[in-house]
């Protein structure tokens, strides 16, 4: 690579990016020319859902970790946290105070950590380790100490989210940091434990006549824009444009033996995938 000076007087380096804007779209199209590289392709990144599994207590929540406890002699598990409802309490005294959603994506963020902080520390016997977002290129490290490494869901976005399309809520919340996780770690699976038996054509609690959907194509569910979700719709745009992830799965943690067998590799609960 050498230096080049343009017909301005611009200095640039020579690269196949050199005084791009980087905003030209068939530009942006070559630089996926390469195949992704996967820094762990065996990894299994589990989501352990705030309201639906970690709120309900230790008679729904032990026995999860003991099929985590078992399954990880086999696997290499990534255990990652969602908020749940003190995110919820917080979430709605602070749109009472009129706080802006990047306040509200804090707020969230660390009660996701404090239930990560709760589950490693629940783990401690069996390798348990809390770590952060920064430590997560450390993860092969972790796992050749035998770790078993648990962090908070919620994406790193804070005083940065977005705002919403519509309403406060911070639209990156813990289903799609537990997917953009696996995505960037390249890993092989990401299974969302919830408490349903996985997606429905609405929210089974609410509508008895919601069916159930044990698989789906991300586009067609897009089509479908159901006006209720078990999951962030960003997730679904996350899995739309992933790179390296072409599924993901919602299982219902409550039934005993789901989270093993979803570990394993079989299909529990609900796909939702990318058509090739
Ligand atoms: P988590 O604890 O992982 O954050 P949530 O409570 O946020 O999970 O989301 C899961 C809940 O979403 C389910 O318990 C269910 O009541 C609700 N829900 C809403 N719409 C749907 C739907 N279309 N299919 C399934 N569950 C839905
Ligand atoms: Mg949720």
């Amino acid at each position: 690579m050498s230096l080049k000076r343009d017909a301005s007087g611009r200095l640039h380096i020579e690269s196949p990016l050199m005084g791009e804007s980087l905003m030209d779209k068939s530009l942006l199209a070559t630089t996926s020319a390469q195949s992704i590289y996967r820094l762990m392709p065996d990894l299994v990144v589990v989501k352990i859902g705030g309201q639906s599994i970690i709120d309900r207590g230790r008679e729904i929540l032990l026995p999860i970790l003991d099929e985590i406890i078992e399954a990880r002699k086999t696997h290499r598990i990534l255990i990652t946290t969602g908020g749940g409802t003190r995110a919820r309490h917080a979430y709605a005294i602070a749109t009472d105070l009129g706080m802006p959603t990047g306040i509200l994506a804090k707020l969230g963020s660390a009660i996701s950590e404090q239930n990560a902080l709760m589950i490693a520390i629940l783990l401690s016997h069996h390798g348990g380790v809390k770590i952060g977002h920064d430590d997560l290129p450390k993860l092969p490290n972790y796992f050749a100490l035998d770790g078993l490494p648990v962090t908070h869901a919620m994406p790193p976005y804070g005083l940065f989210e977005t705002p919403p399309a519509l309403g406060r809520i911070p639209p990156h919340r813990t289903d799609v940091g537990a997917f953009l996780l696996a995505e960037v770690m390249g890993a092989s699976r990401c299974i969302l434990i919830k408490d349903e038996q996985g997606l429905y054509t609405a929210d089974p609690k609410k509508d008895p006549a919601a069916r159930f959907i044990p698989e789906v194509e991300i586009n067609e569910l897009l089509a479908l824009d159901l006006n209720d979700l078990a999951v962030e719709r960003s997730t679904l745009e996350a899995l739309r444009d992933a790179q390296s992830l072409k599924e993901f799965f919602i299982v219902n943690g409550r039934e005993r033996g789901n989270v093993t067998r979803a570990i394993n590799g079989e299909h529990i609960g609900t796909r939702i995938y990318k058509a090739k």
